[in-house]
């Protein structure tokens, strides 16, 4: 049997991929979709959902509300397109996030993200249903199958955006750091469809859901044969909470130049590893070489929005409160009393961060020992008691 190349494997037969000579049979690899998806409207604005099988993943809500806005702007539909095992009951919540309409496209060969499914299956409803804009999160999987869709459907795609708008004559502009983010740039993509980015999460605010709203869930025929996958996943491994990536953190302890030496980033990562945290930094902790770039937070690292940011010895230069602003509670140590970043904390503690941390982790690993865990409530009590720490308002 002659090999097939890869065009051949992703070329669309009337809208669905045909296998037929990869394994002798006549077996279909994709999206078939159905006549109402066919005869459906095009056009409108697309966010891919990034989910976990049972949540939907914050950066979704967050594309949503852009989407929304944006397919008010252009008179078109916000759409959302969740792809899984067993997740319509997921929808619910897209709609009130904003989404008119939702495809649904269910198997168990799609419960862990698989390009080889994911893939066909999305150019096939692309081609079938021809968004004029299409959204994804920048997050593992987003970056991974924007760029293959992308290719396939030969449209560009502006990665890693912080912000989308609309210019004057209605096209998508697309802005993304450049030259390690001491610029940024404006990418529109005036002829091929659809306009597609990715946007860092934490990037935009979520929109609160709408009770009263809802979406129409439309049904994606789904035909994939395990045969047509080349890949297949054996195992999850869960990584440490402090190695995950920055802005998939729900909660972050992240230090600055106060930390003062690699060895002192020692203690940022014991708290961190004590409240199941990531850590992060400003931009001169990772100049000095204590931490790796991917970690820094800021205008020309990271955007994030944890529930809990720990700021140790970071002053708040807006060059690195733009990347953490938007976090739902923020605690700052610093010596300096009128430091910056106090304005935008919820609680915080004056003091030097080397007589502060040991005593915190001191009390955090007792409050460990005694309950197994520390919530997050309990971290907080924590932090207001150790000696020098302000709550303000
Ligand atoms: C184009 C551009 C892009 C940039 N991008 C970023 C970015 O992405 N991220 C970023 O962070 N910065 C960025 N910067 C740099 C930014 O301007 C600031 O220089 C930087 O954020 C300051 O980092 P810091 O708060 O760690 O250091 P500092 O401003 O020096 O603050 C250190 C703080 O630690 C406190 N401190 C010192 N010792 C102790 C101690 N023992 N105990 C407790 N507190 C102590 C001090 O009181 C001070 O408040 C950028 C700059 C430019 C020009």
């Amino acid at each position: 049997m002659e090999a097939l190349t890869e065009e051949e494997l992703i070329v669309s037969r009337g809208g669905w991929i045909t296998m037929e000579r990869a394994i002798g049979q006549r077996v279909h690899q994709g999206a078939r979709p159905r006549r109402a998806m066919r005869e459906g409207p095009t056009g409108g604005v697309w966010v891919i959902v990034d989910h976990t099988g049972d949540e939907v993943e914050d950066i979704a809500l967050e594309l949503l509300g852009q989407a929304r806005e944006l397919a008010d702007r252009l008179g078109l539909s916000a759409v959302a397109v969740l792809l899984g095992d067993d997740v319509r009951g997921l929808a619910p919540l897209l709609g009130q996030c904003g989404a008119e309409t939702v495809y649904l496209a269910e198997s168990p060969l799609l419960g862990a993200y698989n390009p080889d499914a994911y893939t066909p299956l999305l150019v096939d409803l692309i081609r079938g249903q021809r968004p004029s804009i299409v959204l994804w999160g920048a997050t593992d999987q987003g970056r991974d199958l924007a760029p293959r869709v992308a290719a396939r459907v030969g449209t560009g795609l502006a990665s890693n955006c912080t912000r989308v708008d609309l210019s004057k004559d209605g096209l998508l502009v697309m802005v993304r750091p450049v030259y390690g983010g001491k610029a940024s740039c404006n990418v529109v993509c005036p002829q091929a469809r659809p306009q597609m980015a990715t946007l860092q999460p934490g990037a935009v605010p979520a929109k609160r859901p709408d009770p009263s709203r809802e979406a129409q869930a439309i049904a994606v025929d789904v035909s994939l044969s395990p045969q047509g996958l080349r890949l297949r996943l054996e195992e999850v491994i869960k990584i440490p909470p402090s190695s995950l990536d920055v802005t998939e953190a729900e909660v972050i302890v992240a230090g600055g130049r106060g930390v003062g030496s690699k060895e002192g980033f020692h203690l940022v990562e014991q708290l961190a590893h004590l409240v199941g945290a990531a850590v992060a930094a400003s931009r001169p902790a990772v100049d000095a070489g204590w931490v790796p770039y991917e970690r820094q937070v800021g205008l020309s690292g990271k955007t994030v929005a944890p529930r809990l940011y720990i700021a140790c010895g970071i002053s708040g230069v807006n060059h690195h409160v733009v990347g953490m602003r938007d976090s739902r509670a923020v605690v700052a140590i610093d010596q300096d009393s009128q430091a910056p970043i106090f304005q935008i904390a919820d609680l915080k503690i004056v003091g030097d961060l080397h007589q502060v941390l040991p005593s915190l982790i001191e009390r955090l690993q007792r409050l460990r020992q005694e309950r197994g865990t520390a919530e997050d409530e309990e971290v907080l009590r924590t932090l207001a008691n150790v000696p020098g720490a302000r709550q303000v308002s």
